[in-house]
């Protein structure tokens, strides 16, 4: 044992190789874990190796020291051959860089099979003899462990030699420099070591050839940085091949929904050029039938994507088992079009009629083997048959579909239900189909604890059989039909709705479907206008909002709505948005509901019926929009209510509103005469109060009446609605605040509340809508001249339909028109002279003035003018906004002039 350089340079440079190891930035992996040991390992293998030089030369013959220091420089090397076992075979198994594999489960397969021959190997190092053979020139060691270890090292070499070939011929060649790597460290040190070994046996070299292996892998396997590009480019081809499924399905799909759009968009055109009304109807049910395909298809994915999320959720309602059946039977039977099939439908005489569970669910499961029966079959018989097993509370349902179609090969029977794939010989062909049908029918039947079986003959036909079990239900039929009955046959000509959405023929068709249940509609295509219309204080009983929009997107707009005071209208996300999840989004920012488009009937029902009072059918439905109870003659009857505003148009309009509630009713129009009043030991109620009064305004009349000791509730009236000005007012000292054009709602909440009574949510048996006084301009009296022709001033664009909806009586437009007519002259010489001596802040108060009169009267174009005028208000356009004004108010005078 004379050359001790191998193991001192060996240690020198391992010691470098270490440090740079655990400079480097590493992958946190299991190998490199290995890899660490091992580096551990071999150096404690060199410093042994060493110590056997001296051990050998320096201490006595056979000594304790001797043979521990000889005995464990073996260990040394039997670890390190173990370890180096683990870390070839690891990296040599078939299934090694594949997402599937499962690293620790591998190693702990390896150590059952290693683990016991390690151990047995180290205990036999140290109890068996070791012998030293010393001639004066060889000095060697010799005994059973060192010919055991030569063996069994050699089986171990020729093991990995097997592995790392058998990798290199049968593995991909990206991993080709992986076995290389692992080959050519075993020939260097298998060859180099054993002849070097062989010629020379007193030389140090084992521990300093596994140094040279631990360098190789190093460099060609472990370093971080080609193992980083390895794991980058593993990750690449699995992002890949999940793009290439994508491309797949995308272009399959984009086949799938073309065709009925094809479709759609050819019988449009046909029906353009028809001359024929019937062969236009016939294009019509083209149409609909391709779009039924198209939503099917595009249903489809969304269960799917729902069904993956776990956002599928059960809705269980009581519903009758036979009715809907035969629905099923009935809507199957046009698919069959003209192909000689017979449809056999056989329900069994004991089907309980009532069940309770998800019928929604159920007829989807039915629907999908259903038209797959006869999409597959081109001739033969389809047998729908139900059967059922009746336990106490439950019953077990046996529903199958079978055919005498086409059938299905016994291999791709378990195909069926995989999501996106069609069976080859539907791939190309004119059957539509997306292949996702079956997975959403297993998945359903799964979700609802039931089973789906299929068993087909090729060439012969196919069998579904699904079994399921239902709820048996306590609810009568007739119980049901009555509901059913109720819900489907509301009205609500009293609503107005507000419809918002960017797409114009959306809107037509959102329009189309409210009118049949007679709803008001008022159309906008973007968010800025809805914002702008609730600001107006516009009354609208539902906002139906599309999200999707350019420039303001429905959530920012309904966050706007928010911020507006007393916004309480209920609003619901209308949008074609409707993947997994996205309900449970849209309610979390605040809708009150959603409704998916294209927009099915059954749902916008329910949403009407939930948010809107009906007009038409008594329903049991409550609603959840605020209502105003029909006040008692007696609940109110005598307080007294003081009004305060200088024009007098606005005293009538309040008087009319607030006529219900049977008040003792004051009015003066000037902060002096209020303060007046009080001075002279008048005692009041409320008072409603304009602020923008000229001398005393209606701020310093309450401060004043305030500072007098007046407790009773004081409230704002005005027009001034910009954001923030009910809080402005609120910190004044005023104790309510209420926007004109008033708002019933908003006007009986105040009331209530200042009477210290609490708004009361009523079934609507017990409401008298207190808008039903108010006058429908549709049945007024139609007259020639433009007297008193409310046609007349339609024409004319001003708006008294809507006018009477605020106003209530044809007598009240009528005398507020007349007011307004006669101090049009005053106020155009107001607006002038203002402009004149560019005195904005009386220009503003004109301004808001005139546009609540505007409102009040239906004059839109000049609230539209105000309205705008108001929010860019600026010195410089002071003369041309009062000529815009004025114009505006001349063509007024002169069409009102014919009126009255
Ligand atoms: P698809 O939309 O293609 O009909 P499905 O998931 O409903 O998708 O069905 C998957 C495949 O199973 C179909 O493409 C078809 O090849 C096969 N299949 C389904 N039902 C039948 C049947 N009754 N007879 C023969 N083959 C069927």
């Amino acid at each position: 044992m004379n050359y001790i350089g191998f193991p001192i340079s060996a240690i020198i440079y391992m010691t470098i190789f270490v440090i740079i190891y655990f400079s480097k930035k590493r992958i946190d992996l299991f190998e490199n874990k290995l890899l660490v040991v091992m580096m551990f390992c071999n150096l404690i293998g060199l410093i042994f190796e060493l110590a056997c030089y001296f051990a050998i030369n320096y201490l006595p013959d056979y000594s304790t020291m001797q043979m521990f220091i000889l005995k464990t420089y073996i260990v040394c090397i039997v670890v390190f051959i173990y370890l180096l076992n683990y870390y070839i075979l690891i990296l040599t198994d078939k299934n090694y860089a594949t997402p599937q594999y499962q690293i620790k489960k591998h190693f702990k397969k390896l150590t059952i099979i290693f683990l016991p021959l390690f151990l047995l190997a180290i205990i036999l190092t140290y109890a068996t003899p070791l012998h030293i053979y010393n001639d004066g020139v060889n000095v060697y060691t010799y005994g059973l462990m060192t010919n055991i270890l030569y063996y069994v090292s050699g089986g171990f070499v020729l093991l990995w030699l097997l592995r790392s070939f058998r990798a290199i011929r049968s593995r991909d060649k990206k991993n080709l420099e992986r076995y290389y790597a692992i080959l050519i460290s075993i020939l260097i040190v298998g060859i180099v070591g054993t002849i070097t070994q062989f010629v020379e046996k007193s030389i140090l070299i084992l521990t300093s050839m596994h140094s040279i292996i631990l360098v190789i892998i190093y460099f060609t396997i472990e370093n971080p940085d080609v193992k980083m590009i390895n794991e980058l480019n593993l990750a690449k081809d699995q992002a890949d091949k999940a793009n290439r499924a994508k491309t797949d399905f995308l272009s399959s799909m984009s086949h799938e929904i073309r065709t009925p759009l094809n479709a759609i968009v050819g019988f449009s055109e046909c029906i353009k050029t028809e001359n024929d009304i019937e062969a236009a109807k016939k294009d019509a049910d083209d149409i609909i039938m391709a779009s039924q395909n198209l939503l099917e298809i595009v249903n489809g994915i969304l269960d799917i994507s729902k069904i993956e999320a776990n956002k599928m959720e059960i809705v269980n309602t009581h519903y009758d088992l036979l009715a809907n059946l035969e629905n099923l039977k009935k809507l199957i039977i046009p698919r069959l079009e003209e192909k000689p099939i017979e449809f056999v439908a056989k329900f069994s005489e004991d089907l309980p009629r009532m069940l309770y569970g998800d019928i929604g669910k159920l007829k989807q499961i039915i629907t999908n083997i259903l038209t797959n029966a006869v999409k597959y079959t081109s001739e033969g018989k389809i047998t729908f048959n139900v059967s059922c097993v009746n336990e106490e509370e439950y019953t077990s349902l046996v529903i199958s579909v079978e055919d005498t179609g086409r059938g299905i090969k016994p291999d791709q029977i378990e195909k069926l239900f995989t999501k996106f794939d069609r069976l080859d010989e539907d791939r190309n062909t004119t059957t539509e189909g997306t292949g996702l049908g079956l997975a959403i029918t297993k998945s359903l039947v799964e979700m609802m604890g039931g089973k789906i079986v299929v068993q087909s003959v090729y060439g012969q036909g196919s069998k579904f059989t699904v079994y399921l079990k239902q709820k048996l239900s306590s609810s009568s039929a007739s119980e049901l039909e009555n509901q059913e009955l109720i819900e489907t046959n509301l009205i609500f000509a009293n609503s107005n709705v507000l419809v918002v959405d960017d797409n114009k023929l959306n809107l037509k068709v959102a329009n189309k479907i409210l009118q049949e249940y007679k709803v008001k509609t008022v159309l906008v295509d973007n968010g800025f206008e809805c914002i702008n219309h609730i600001k107006e204080g516009r009354e609208y009983d539902l906002i139906l909002l599309d999200d999707m929009m350019p420039k303001m997107r429905g959530t920012e707009t309904l966050a706007q709505l928010k911020q507006i005071p007393n916004f309480k209208i209920p609003t619901v996300a209308l949008t074609a948005n409707a993947v997994s999840g996205v309900k449970e989004t849209y309610l979390n920012l605040g809708f009150d509901d959603y409704i998916a488009k294209p927009i099915e009937k059954e749902e916008l029902r329910r949403v009407l019926a939930k948010y809107l009072k009906p007009s038409g059918k008594i329903s049991k439905t409550t609603t959840t929009t605020p209502v105003v109870k029909e006040t008692s003659s007696s609940e109110f009857a005598g307080k007294k209510v003081l009004i305060v505003d200088d024009n007098k148009m606005n005293i009538k309009i309040a008087r009319n509103f607030l006529r219900p509630y049977k008040f003792d009713i004051y009015e003066v129009t000037s902060g002096k005469d209020c303060l007046a009043l009080f001075e002279s030991s008048q005692e009041f109620d409320l008072i409603f109060m304009d602020d923008m009064m000229p001398e005393l305004t209606g701020t310093e009349t309450m401060e004043k009446l305030k500072a007098m000791g007046f407790k009773l509730p004081i409230v704002v009236l005005t027009a001034n609605a910009i954001a923030g000005a009910k809080e402005s007012y609120l910190k004044k000292g005023f104790d309510d605040y209420i926007a004109k054009p008033i708002m019933r709602v908003e006007l009986d909440r105040i009331i209530r509340k200042s009477f210290g009574r609490q708004s009361e949510e009523l079934n609507l048996d017990d409401i008298k809508n207190i808008n039903d006084d108010s006058i429908s301009c549709a049945i007024l009296p139609k007259k020639q001249d433009t007297k008193g022709n409310i046609d007349y001033l339609q024409a004319n664009n001003i708006d008294v339909c809507n006018a009477l909806n605020i106003l209530g009586s044809i007598e009240i437009y009528d005398e507020t028109l007349n007011n307004f007519y006669e101090e049009i002259d005053q106020k155009i010489k107001r607006f002038r002279e203002l402009a004149i001596k560019k005195d904005l802040s009386n220009y503003e108060k004109e301004l808001i003035g005139l546009r609540s009169d505007a409102k009040y009267l239906g004059l839109n174009e000049l609230f539209n003018v105000c309205y705008k005028q108001h929010i860019a208000l600026d010195m410089a356009h002071l003369k041309e906004y009062s000529e815009r004004i004025i114009i505006l108010l001349s063509n007024v005078k002169e069409v009102v002039s014919k009126y009255i």
